[in-house]
C-alpha cells in the first residue's frame, strides 16, 4: 500500500520552477526569485555572507531580535557594522536612517527587517527604501513576518534582497523559504570573493546553476514535503485573494488593540503609536507587578490552542503576544485570546471588562 506523504514520485524541476513562478507573482516582482530549502535563517544568513565582505560597511537596523542576528553575521564577514537601534515599542523612522547615512557615506549595504513578530512593530519600508536607494547602498529586508500580512512591494520599493517565509500569514510550511534578487545584488554577490559558493549558504549557485541554465536542473533533490506545501499555501492565498488575507490582519491587529484596551486590568498595546503596529502579530505589556509567562501560562491551561506566547528572552517578564496570523487571524481567535487572558488578569485580581473588550472586537471587526 502506498503511502501519502512518503511514496511520492519525484518532484520535477518544471513543478519546482512553477511554484516559484507564483511565490513571484505574490511579491509582485519581476526580479529572480529563488526557493531556498530551509527555514528562513538560510537566504538571511546567505543574502549577509554574499552581500558584505571585509571592506564593507553595513547599517543594521535593529527594531527587534532579528536585527541583532543579521548584525553578528555581519560582523562575523569582516563588515564594519553601523547598528541603528530603535526601542521595541516604536519603529525606525526614514529620516533616521537618512542621518546614519549620511553620518557614514561609506555605508554599501543596509539590513533591515520589515515587520518583527516578536516584537510587534513594523517599519516604513516605502519610505526607507527611497532614502537607501539615494545613498546607493544594497538593500536586504527580512520580510517573514510581514508578507501576506500587509502591502509588500520589493520592486517599487528598491528592495535588493526580499526574504519571506511562509510560516506566518502565509498559513504554510516553515522548512521552506525564498528570497528576490536584484541584477545589483547577483553583481555585488559575483564580485565578492568571500561569497559563499559550492555551498548551502549559496545563492550563487542557484543562480549560475538553476537560473541561467534556464530552470532545467535542481541543484539537489528538493525538500519536496515542503514544496509541495508551500504550493497549496499559496493557492490557498490566490483563492482567498492576497488583499482579504491582509485584510484579515489588519482587522485582527485593530481587534486586538482595541480588545486589549478595552479589557483594561492594566493591559497596555507594547507598541505606543497604531501606525507603528504590526499587522502580523499584536504584543501587549503586562500590567506592572504581573510577569507575563505566568500569565499566558494561565491563559493557555484555559484554552492550549490559543496563539498566545509570552516575549523571548529578556521580554519574558513584560510581554504577551497575540499570534493572529495564518489561520488564526480570525475574530474568534482574537475574542478567545482577550477572553483568557482577562480570565487569567481576574485570577490576580484585576478587575476586567470582558463584554466591552467584546464589544471593542466586534466593533471593529464590522
Ligand atoms: C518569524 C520570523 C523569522 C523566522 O524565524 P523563526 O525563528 O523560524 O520564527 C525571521 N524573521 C522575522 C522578522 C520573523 O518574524
Amino acid at each position: 500500500m502506498t503511502h501519502p506523504l512518503l511514496d511520492l514520485p519525484p518532484l520535477t524541476a518544471a513543478h519546482f520552477a512553477g511554484v516559484e513562478r507564483r511565490v513571484a507573482a505574490l511579491l509582485d516582482t519581476e526580479q529572480d526569485v529563488v526557493i531556498t530549502q530551509g527555514e528562513a535563517l538560510l537566504p538571511l544568513e546567505g543574502c549577509i555572507r554574499g552581500g558584505a565582505r571585509p571592506g564593507s560597511t553595513a547599517l543594521n537596523v535593529v527594531t527587534g531580535p532579528y536585527g541583532q542576528t543579521f548584525g553578528n553575521w555581519l560582523r562575523d564577514c569582516g563588515a564594519k557594522v553601523v547598528d541603528l537601534e530603535v526601542p521595541f515599542h516604536t519603529a525606525v523612522t526614514a529620516e533616521q536612517v537618512e542621518r546614519a547615512l549620511a553620518a557614514h557615506p561609506e555605508i554599501d549595504f543596509v539590513s533591515l527587517v520589515h515587520a518583527e513578530a516578536a516584537t510587534g512593530n513594523t517599519n516604513p519600508v516605502a519610505e526607507i527604501g527611497e532614502v537607501v536607494r539615494r545613498h546607493g547602498a544594497l538593500f536586504m529586508l527580512d520580510a517573514v513576518a510581514s508578507v501576506a500580512a500587509e502591502p509588500l512591494l520589493p520592486d517599487a520599493w528598491g528592495v535588493d534582497l526580499c526574504v519571506i517565509g511562509a510560516q506566518k500569514a502565509m498559513g504554510g510550511p516553515a522548512g521552506v523559504s525564498a528570497v528576490s534578487v536584484s541584477e545589483r545584488a547577483w553583481e555585488r554577490f559575483a564580485a565578492n570573493p568571500a561569497a559563499p559558493r559550492r555551498s548551502y549558504l549559496s545563492l550563487l549557485d542557484w543562480k549560475e546553476r538553476w537560473i541561467d541554465g534556464g530552470r532545467k536542473a535542481l541543484l539537489h533533490a528538493p525538500a519536496q514535503l515542503e514544496m509541495l506545501a508551500l504550493e497549496a499555501c499559496v493557492e490557498r492565498i490566490e483563492a482567498e485573494g492576497l488583499a482579504a488575507l491582509m485584510a484579515r490582519h489588519a482587522s485582527a491587529a485593530a481587534a486586538t488593540r482595541a480588545g486589549a484596551t478595552a479589557l483594561g486590568g492594566g493591559l497596555e498595546p507594547y507598541v505606543h503609536d497604531a501606525r507603528d503596529a504590526a499587522p502580523v502579530a499584536t504584543t501587549l505589556r503586562a500590567p506592572a507587578g504581573v510577569d507575563a509567562s505566568e500569565l499566558v501560562a494561565k491563559a493557555l491551561a484555559a484554552d492550549p490552542s490559543l496563539p498566545l506566547i509570552a516575549g523571548g528572552g529578556a521580554l519574558a517578564k513584560e510581554m504577551i503576544r497575540v499570534n493572529h496570523y495564518g489561520v488564526d487571524a480570525t475574530r474568534g481567535a482574537v475574542r478567545s485570546s482577550l477572553a483568557a487572558l482577562g480570565g487569567a488578569l481576574a485570577e490576580t485580581g484585576a478587575s476586567v471588562d470582558l463584554e466591552a473588550a467584546g464589544r471593542a472586537v466586534s466593533g471593529v471587526w464590522a
